[in-house]
């Protein structure tokens, strides 16, 4: 094996698109990709892991795995790395990859490339290309040494499928001696969240243009019509007005919708670095003058309270006509 992805399922049990985009990336540098997994029966992903092109599915046992310890699993997962040898290893650029990337490169002391959304190859091996400055700028990194580590970015590479074929699953058992230092004392899903925002295909965000967090149900209802994911600027979210999980940004989610519908939403640097992977983006702004039409694909210039209600009973309209 050349590279090896860690993958994640989601709520419904599924291997979640970026872990399916994580196999696509390294499939374009690495000869023979296998993934590994641990969690609840992650055996049941086999499927779906080898149909993105994985030849094994490495299935990660031991009571560092029981734990929601992520130092812990940090640590397992070291382990499985040493023993598997893979030149290459990459996370999904979730919350949940970059966490646990992090770590692990912390206990092998090896070399991690973030946020990766294209790779060169020269005599020397790969280079990683990656976005910085807010998106401003690509910067081309190789990491020297071996396992080189890389978190991909959501949105960034095509899924590959191909004929159904199911992956190998081997078992392997990893021993832990150390203390967790950190302690996961409870786990409580998310409300109002129909979709992780990092794998959503539809995202409605709404920005400080809709005035208080009274009025964010605007952006609930145009998103519900939909059938899409909420997001929010980042003043939306420190205000209180929304949970910290709907911030899309630099410093929030980096998200690659099909659409990205932004109201009120400025346009700030920060903001745009977060979403220019996005295939379509639909910018509601009063102001003709905001930085969010210069990346908008198309542009509403109006008052948001008259157009997304408008944009709402339109689309259930249409769903209730087609449906
Ligand atoms: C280090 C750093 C990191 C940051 N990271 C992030 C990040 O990850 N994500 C992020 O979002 N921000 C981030 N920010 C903040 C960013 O700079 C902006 O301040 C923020 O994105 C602005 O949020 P906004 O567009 O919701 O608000 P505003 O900039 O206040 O924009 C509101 C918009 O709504 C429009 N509007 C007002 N009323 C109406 C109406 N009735 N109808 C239609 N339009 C209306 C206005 O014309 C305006 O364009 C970061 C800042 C810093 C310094």
């Amino acid at each position: 094996m050349d590279a090896l992805a860690v993958i994640e399922a989601g709520d419904a049990g599924t291997l979640r698109r970026s872990s399916q985009e994580t196999i696509a990336a390294l499939r374009q540098v690495a000869g023979a990709v296998d993934a590994v997994a641990f969690g609840e029966a992650p055996e049941r992903l086999a499927d779906e892991v080898g149909a993105c092109g994985a030849e094994r599915l490495w299935v990660l046992s031991g009571p560092a795995f029981l734990t929601k310890s992520p130092d812990l699993w940090a640590q397992g997962l070291a382990d499985a790395i040493r023993r598997l040898a893979p030149k290459s290893v990459a996370w999904p650029g979730t919350a949940w990859g970059k966490d646990l990337a992090t770590r692990v490169a912390g206990v092998l002391d090896a070399g991690l490339a973030d946020d990766v959304v294209a790779w060169e190859q020269d005599q020397e091996g790969i280079v990683a290309v990656r976005p910085v400055f807010g998106g401003k700028i690509r910067e081309r990194v190789r990491v020297l040494g071996s396992p080189a580590l890389f978190t991909v970015r959501p949105g960034a590479f095509a899924v590959q499928r191909e004929a159904v074929r199911s992956a190998r699953v081997e078992m392997i058992s990893v021993a832990v001696q150390a203390e967790p230092e950190v302690r996961v004392t409870g786990v409580e899903a998310a409300a109002h969240q129909a979709a992780e925002l990092t794998d959503a295909r539809m995202i409605v965000a709404g920005g400080r243009g809709l005035g208080g967090p009274e009025h964010f149900r605007l952006v609930e209802e145009l998103a519900a019509a939909l059938g899409a994911a909420v997001g929010a600027s980042r003043p939306v979210v420190e205000e209180g007005w929304v949970p910290h999980a709907y911030h899309v940004g630099q410093t929030g989610k980096i998200v690659a919708p099909d659409l990205y519908i932004a109201v009120g939403i400025s346009g700030a640097v920060q903001h745009v670095a977060g979403i220019l992977g996005s295939k379509c983006i639909v910018a509601i702004n009063h102001d003709p003058s905001a930085p969010i039409f210069d990346v908008a694909d198309y542009g509403i210039v109006g008052d948001l309270f008259q157009i997304v209600p408008a944009l709402t009973a339109a689309i259930r309209q249409f769903k209730g006509a087609t449906e």
